[in-house]
């Protein structure tokens, strides 16, 4: 038996505390609740926002160009608000691009990625000048008849699968076969065929995986992806404007795990740089993250509507759950069910504490918040914070599922 202390969340001391009540922008969780017409809601902070992008700002190689994955949320004034503090955005629909587009994002500084592009959305993105990053060699030929048809130059990179694997990751998505990218071995073919089709070929995109704590892994990762990328660059019709090296990097959920460094990332990255200017001159690295620029800015709150004990076990039922946060409920991709960090924003240390298992008001034991966690004694009306919820909350949950209203999102600070 170990006599170590049960393994903690990370320290979470990125929202004040006073009086007992969480702050979020300034303002007490309490008086937000009250802006927000009720419960449930999420909460998303441009402090920290900002700061974020600071850290990795001073972190990273000054002339590492930094991208946002709209899909970890695509609230439209989040998207705003980060418009101008990033260097491009990445696009997986069509409507997140037409939304960075109005964010003011010029469109030489968005790529569109995914499997399956319709192509309505290859027409719409060639029309907008959007890189379009190919995913597959049908993929080529459909963009090179639009761009014939429409009699517009398109801009194309080629999102390349790589033969290795990013170790720790959370989502693998490279490496092994792959609806992801081109393979590397055809990747030389399909820049030849780019050149013989005369689209405007912009750069090489290698995304490798996601939700990844471990610096190490990250730093041989991006040593693997350069010289992949400088290999396949010998292919190109004309020089790579940019390497999009991916990101990946995680930020932590669960109790044990720690946040990544970024120093060891930066200091590495310092000789990537290097070598590529040495090979191809001044093509420009990418890294996009999404879940890490917004991930810890967000809190999903819900409010307590019932307290009920049943055999000497406490529950709180929430008036949000599953179908608002299907992360946090452990649906989206989780094996084990892991709590998320969750406190009673409004007594945030409480007079008295208890082991409870707070639940969303959906008729499945899948709706769960929180199992078996300690908190503070909450009674209805209370106010249940899920931290860590900024990225892959709202849009990655299935807000229709009976049809409960869904949850406001309010930018703020
Ligand atoms: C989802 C995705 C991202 C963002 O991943 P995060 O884990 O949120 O950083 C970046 N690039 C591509 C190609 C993606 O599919």
């Amino acid at each position: 038996m170990s006599s170590a202390e049960p393994t903690q969340h990370a320290a979470l001391d990125h929202f004040p505390v006073v009086d007992d009540c969480l702050q979020v922008g300034g303002e007490p969780l309490t008086r937000l609740a009250e802006r927000a017409g009720g419960t449930p809601f999420y909460l998303y902070d441009r402090a920290l926002l900002d700061a974020r992008v600071a850290e990795l700002r001073s972190s990273l190689p000054a002339d590492i160009s930094l991208h946002y994955a709209v899909k970890a949320n695509p609230m439209p004034a989040l998207v705003a608000h980060l418009a101008s503090r990033v260097d491009g955005m990445d696009l997986a629909s069509e409507q997140e691009m037409r939304l960075a587009l109005d964010a003011g994002v010029p469109a030489h500084r968005l790529s569109f990625a995914g499997p399956g592009k319709r192509p309505a959305e290859l027409r719409a993105a060639v029309a907008a000048g959007v890189t379009i990053i190919l995913e597959s060699l049908g993929e080529l030929e459909r963009v090179g008849a639009i761009a014939e048809a429409l009699g517009w130059r398109a801009r194309v990179g080629v999102r390349v699968n790589p033969d290795f694997e990013l170790k720790a990751s959370g989502m693998k998505m490279g490496g092994g076969p792959r609806v992801f990218g081109i393979d590397a071995e055809s990747v030389p073919a399909a820049l030849a065929r780019i050149g013989e089709l005369d689209l405007e070929f912009r750069g090489l995109h290698i995304y490798t995986g996601s939700q990844n704590l471990s610096a190490d892994a990250i730093i041989n990762a991006q040593h693997r992806i350069v010289a992949l990328a400088l290999e396949l660059a010998e292919h190109a019709p004309t020089p790579p404007a940019f390497l999009n090296i991916g990101g990946g990097f995680g930020i932590p959920y669960f109790a044990g795990e720690t946040p990544l460094s970024l120093a060891p990332i930066g200091e590495a990255l310092t000789q990537r740089v290097q070598e590529v200017h040495d090979r191809l001159g001044p093509t420009e690295i990418i890294v996009e993250l999404g879940r890490y620029l917004v991930g810890e800015a967000g809190l999903y709150v819900a409010g307590v509507v019932d307290r009920k004990i049943s055999r000497d076990h406490p529950f709180l039922v929430a008036d949000g759950g599953l179908h608002h946060h299907l992360a946090a409920s452990g649906n989206f991709g989780q094996v084990i069910r892991k709590n998320y960090p969750v406190v009673v924003g409004n007594r945030f240390r409480g007079n008295e504490r208890e082991t409870v298992t707070v639940t969303g008001p959906l008729c499945t034991p899948l709706d769960l918040i929180a199992d078996r966690v300690s908190m503070a004694r909450a009674e209805p009306g209370d106010l249940i914070a899920v931290y860590q919820s900024g990225a892959y909350g709202l849009t990655a949950s299935p807000t229709g599922f009976l049809s409960h209203p869904p949850p406001g999102e309010m930018l703020v600070g």
